[in-house]
């Protein structure tokens, strides 16, 4: 046979068990539709097959069904479009493997993976032609009811860590800029020849994973009626911070310039927001709003010096925020408190508060090393893609991290068990060296604590 000969073969589909017309059972036999014009364009990871639509034949009776969508769907192929004629369908193999692909390596582009099927079909002898707007569209159907299934049917968490349960220790705060989108993208230059489908996209995630723009513009105005905007550097030591100001600048190039998320101590995320302008104060405070609402006890940021001084006042000017400024306790992230000046490192210290553990507070970094890589397709891409694309991205990381969980938490487990050993051997020769007690540490944590909020008010 050459290459380009044209056989009858149809879709590859599960055969009923049942006839529909005499209920006879396990009698029925797939064979292509009798009517020849109707062709189905099948991509997979082999490429594109043109193949005939399928029937059922009951050989009892003689009746000849045609197979509808749920069949196609039932045997693992997804319809580009959910009309009663099928003309496309896409392996659902193939969308599993391009939803790992993009997101363990996601420097790749849906374009370069249509290209990588239609070079296979090349290769093969047959119509390297696949609809990208149909895979684009179809892929985006089969990954949004995927969601539903694991989200709906198998009750699987989203953003919450099952190890934390209902009060997370920690919810650590940051801003990622690599992960903006250009103001240009998904327009085209002469706004009479925009399509109404692009202006009116939906959010497929919703806010289940990115917060809403409108909910945060709402709130950062409602603390502007009564909290002073101001583009002030705020400083700490000989440190300033580009992050700590209560109001940004808008950056023109860019329409959202980055994502602000929170995670808590065992890495998975708890939610996240939109900038639309620089880091702000008030954008931090929104996520403090959103991790308080899930029980944290420590709420950590780069700079927690300058931002506790400023939620102390919206504090006083909306007093329902007195609670949570109450019960949740400021931290500093290990590596970042180097930078602070010396009683912000005493009096932020994780290590020095209780039931803190071994938190590092650096635990969105491991978080921002992944999401980072999205920043070079997210830049191009539409408003609605781009949220629903890092709202995938951030799901995929939560799931696998859970995953992974058991071995993760053994293994800090073990560690820390290691930790104690070697830990209690260096507290015994740092107390004999500098003369004290056990008993005595509690003193002078205090002493130091007064001391270091001595400096910082002078
Ligand atoms: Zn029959
Ligand atoms: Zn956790
Ligand atoms: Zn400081």
């Amino acid at each position: 046979m050459s290459f380009g000969t044209k056989i009858d073969i149809c879709v590859p589909c599960f055969v009923p068990t049942q006839c529909a017309k005499c209920s006879g059972k396990g009698n029925m036999k797939l064979i292509p539709n009798p009517d020849p014009n109707l062709q189905i364009a099948v991509v997979m990871h082999q490429g594109r097959f043109d193949l005939r639509a399928e029937s059922f034949l009951c050989m009892d009776c003689r009746e000849i069904t045609d197979a509808d969508k749920n069949d196609y769907i039932f045997s693992g192929f997804w319809p580009a479009r959910a009309t009663t004629s099928i003309s496309y369908l896409f392996c659902e193999e193939l969308f599993a493997m391009w939803y790992h692909l993009r997101h363990k390596s996601p420097l790749n582009s849906e374009k370069m993976f249509i290209n990588t099927i239609e070079e296979i079909s090349k290769e093969s002898g047959r119509s390297p032609i696949v609809n990208d707007p149909l895979f684009s569209r179809a892929f985006k159907e089969w990954e949004l009811c995927r969601l539903n299934i694991k989200v709906k049917i198998k009750n699987m968490s989203t953003v919450s860590c099952p190890p934390c349960g209902k009060s997370p220790v920690m919810g650590s705060s940051d801003g990622n800029v690599k992960l903006k989108r250009h103001a240009s993208a998904g327009k085209v230059l002469n706004p009479q020849n925009e399509r109404e489908s692009i202006q009116e996209e939906a959010l497929r995630f919703g806010d289940l994973v990115i917060k809403s723009d409108k909910d945060v513009a709402n709130f950062r105005n409602r603390i502007y009626t009564k909290i002073k905007k101001t583009k002030k550097k705020e400083m700490c030591g000989g440190s300033a911070f580009k992050a700590v100001k209560v109001d940004s600048c808008k950056r023109t190039k860019s329409d959202e310039t980055g994502l602000l998320l929170s995670v808590c101590r065992h890495g998975i995320e708890l939610g996240a927001i939109n900038m639309h302008e620089g880091e702000s104060m008030t954008y931090t405070l929104f996520l403090q709003k959103l991790v308080f609402g899930f029980n944290c006890k420590f709420f950590c940021s780069d700079f927690i010096c300058r931002y506790e001084k400023f939620v102390r006042k919206v504090a006083i000017a909306f007093p329902e925020y007195q609670q949570m400024t109450r019960k949740m306790k400021g931290i500093l992230p290990r590596m970042h408190a180097k930078a602070h000046h010396w009683p912000c490192q005493i009096l932020y210290n994780p290590h020095w508060q209780k039931v803190a553990g071994l938190i590092v507070g650096e635990e969105h970094e491991q978080v921002f090393s992944k999401l980072s890589l999205y920043g070079y397709v997210t830049k191009h891409m539409s408003k609605a893609n781009r949220m629903d694309l890092l709202s995938a991205a951030i799901l995929y990381w939560n799931w696998g991290k859970i995953e992974r969980m058991p071995s993760i938490l053994s293994k800090r487990l073990k560690r820390a068990s290691k930790c104690v050993a070697v830990y209690n051997d260096n507290l015994a020769s740092l107390l004999n060296s500098n003369q004290c007690n056990i008993e005595d540490l509690p003193e002078i944590l205090i002493e130091l604590k007064t001391k270091a909020l001595a400096n910082l008010g002078s």
